[in-house]
């Protein structure tokens, strides 16, 4: 039996494929990448937002010719798929399901072949422990470590369609990171939707800093990372982990979504522009040369001129290193999309959106140009399309240079001679030996 995946949306999705592919795999079906090789397609699906959804119903349609065709079973899962259930089925799929149930996905699928059209939507995140069987391979993986997401915030449809916080035992974590590390895995990304909160519910001390020095000390991880973080539930002693740990990036990726107090309300973000502006200084005053990333959100309603220019003086101050840029979109059944208009126009985001995106621009570009002529120390990654090897430093920078399939995984040092806004460009100037890299 053949499959096909196709994943919209965060590294969480992409992480979910990843345990839905092992599992399958385990079970004997082997994984294609073209719909028309496949007997079944599973679809993993995004709703944060309007332009995800769009592509997966055009998605849809493709697979429902192709089901007419020769023959597909058609399960979607995800997050748009926890907000459409029904609709998604009556279109034409087989089965849908829910963001917490994707463990038993090989079980969705035995009843789909009898001829069953359903819905599933029960809870069987507790069956993802360390040995659940997943599809391991290169040199870095992700490690979900905490589900769901109790902040709410306006906009977001994420606490309705994963549900609330719930952290994985450390104790189960940490044999999952072992077991990795024994696989030759030597990067980890612990994720949540709200990866600072991590252990708050287990009450028994965890905390996503305890985990990262625990992990730290597993043999053969180089180097942890840790993703998303919710600007006022980062502690102090997250900063000091980050600040101490050699093997911990140096990073940090602090969504502001506005830079107007105004906007920050309405979005019911709980930290003030000053709160996140200390919290910017106190992780540089502790943190040497740490790299801060930020997401933003242009067009929020009732979002003025005013309030926009408070972003942009904000991203201005700040400096960050990279900044994502979306243009607010509403979505069914969030507190925004009920209780305001979606009232500035499309031109207007558009505008706000590209001129963000200028300005970003220009300082990555002077940010970048402390990397020229500096000899970097990376992990290769893998061949971009440009046919050049690319990896990164513990900064999270990329840096691009000419070599082989064979230095994935291993640390390289690259001379940096051109710098461009987006990715660096540079020289090998030294390899770890293979017998290394397990
Ligand atoms: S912190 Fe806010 S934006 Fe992030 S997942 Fe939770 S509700 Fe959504």
């Amino acid at each position: 039996m053949r499959v096909y995946f196709k994943t919209y949306g965060c590294q969480m999705n992409e992480n979910d494929t990843l345990y839905m592919m092992g599992l399958l795999e385990g079970k004997g079906y082997r994984i294609v990448d073209d719909p028309m090789d496949a007997d079944v397609a599973i679809v993993n699906t995004c709703a944060v937002r309007k332009k995800a959804e769009e592509k997966f119903y055009g998605k849809l349609g493709e697979l429902l010719k192709i089901k007419k065709e020769k023959g597909l079973l058609i399960g979607v899962g995800g997050c748009l798929a926890e907000k459409d259930r029904g609709k998604i089925l009556e279109k034409g799929a087989d089965f849908v399901f829910g963001t917490k149930s994707y463990p038993v996905v090989d079980e969705l699928i035995e009843r789909a072949l009898k001829g069953e059209r359903f819905l599933y939507f029960d809870d069987h995140l507790d069956d993802v422990i360390w040995n659940f069987p997943r599809k391991v391979s290169g040199h870095h993986m992700w490690v979900t470590i905490i589900y769901g997401c109790d902040r709410f915030c306006s906009y977001c449809i994420v606490p309705y369609t994963r549900g609330r916080e719930r952290s994985r035992p450390m104790d189960d974590v940490l044999k999952e990171v072992k077991m990795l590390a024994e696989k030759g895995i030597r990067e980890i990304t612990f994720l949540g939707q709200n990866v600072d909160a991590y252990g708050k519910d287990l009450k028994d001390g965890t905390s996503l800093a305890r985990l990262l020095e625990e992990a730290s000390k597993v043999e053969g991880i180089e180097r942890l990372w840790f993703l998303t973080s919710y600007p006022s539930d980062v502690t102090d002693e997250l900063i000091e982990v980050v600040a101490k740990n050699p093997k911990v990036a140096k990073t940090f990726h602090l969504p502001i979504q506005a830079g107007s107090d105004r906007i920050l309300e309405k979005m019911r973000r709980r930290y003030t522009r000053q709160e996140y502006l200390e919290l910017v200084e106190k992780i540089r005053s502790k943190v040497e040369d740490v790299s801060i990333t930020t997401d933003i959100i242009v067009g929020f309603p009732g979002e003025t001129e005013e309030d926009f220019m408070e972003t942009v003086s904000l991203v201005k101050e700040v400096q960050f290193e990279r900044v994502n840029i979306a243009m607010y979109s509403p979505r069914e059944g969030t507190l925004a999309w009920k209780l305001y208009d979606d009232d500035v126009s499309k031109e207007e985001k558009v505008r706000r959106f590209q001129y963000l995106l200028e300005l970003q621009k220009g300082i990555n570009r002077k940010l970048n140009e402390r990397y020229r002529g500096k000899t970097v120390r990376i992990i290769v990654e893998a061949r971009a399309k440009s046919g050049l090897m690319y990896g990164r430093d513990i900064r999270n920078k990329i840096i691009a240079f000419e070599g082989d399939d064979e230095m994935v995984g291993r640390y390289a040092d690259i001379k940096v001679t051109k710098v461009t806004a987006g990715p660096l460009y540079g020289r090998l100037v030294w390899i770890e030996e293979p017998e290394r890299v397990r």
